[in-house]
């Protein structure tokens, strides 16, 4: 795969971002797919099915749908589909309960797109080199630094690991100046950088507001219950 054309779009798109590259186009995705789900494919009936079948999605993206469709006034389309979810379960709620987290579509669809997307990026920065992510506000996070530094055919490792390097100890100076400024004798102003910096090491950290973050532990598949 080379970098040019439609396979290079996420890499350049993920540059744009603050914060963590492949975590943002992640959230991208996300968004993107629930948008589609509650503007055009609410009525679906293979739409339906997914939904019956995972008992409406994982939490963390059955909460998404219900923040975006809040947001986007399509509070209607959320309740048509959570109304099919609500009556498939209570119509099995005696037999076997078949609804299961795991079989979150968009949970399968997010850890295709992150494979999908690392290749992209290891492939682009082994082509073009280090300096789209050094010139870029972006900075990967832990789990995805790894992931990009791990992957087998990655050549700029010893590089790759100084700019990440740099970028951390930036913004951890742009923290502590954040902290430093709350101290009476000092009267500097806070600057735009400094205020954002606790959401971007947060960012650094853990990766940013996406079901590959908060999802980590698979949920227990649900037994049928006893009434004896
Ligand atoms: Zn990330
Ligand atoms: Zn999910």
């Amino acid at each position: 795969m080379t970098c040019e054309g439609l396979s290079s779009i996420p890499y350049f798109d993920g540059l744009k971002f603050r914060g963590c590259p492949l975590c943002r186009m992640i959230n991208d995705l996300e968004r993107k797919t629930i948008k589609d789900i509650l503007y055009e494919l609410t009525l679906e009936y293979s739409v339906r099915i997914k939904f019956i079948n995972s008992q409406g999605l994982c939490p963390y993206h059955a909460w998404l749908l219900l923040d975006i469709a809040k947001e986007t006034g399509e509070k209607l389309g959320a309740s048509m589909i959570y109304e099919s979810v609500l009556k498939a379960y209570v119509d099995k709620i005696d037999k076997v309960i078949e609804g299961d987290e795991t079989k979150c579509f968009i949970c399968e669809n997010v850890r295709g797109f992150e494979k999908y997307y690392i290749e992209i990026f290891s492939n682009c920065i082994n082509q073009r080199g280090l300096q789209d992510y050094e010139k870029s506000e972006g900075i990967f996070c832990v789990k995805h630094f790894n992931s990009l530094i791990n992957s087998p055919n990655f050549k700029l490792r010893k590089e790759f690991l100084k700019i990440q390097k740099d970028k951390l100890n930036s913004l951890h100076k742009k923290l502590k100046s954040y902290i430093d400024k709350h101290d009476y004798r000092n009267e500097d102003p806070i600057t735009e950088d400094e205020e954002s910096a606790i959401d971007l090491t947060i960012e650094a950290l853990k990766g940013y507001k996406t079901s590959l973050s908060f999802n980590t532990i698979i949920p227990e598949k649900r037994r049928k219950f006893s009434l004896k």
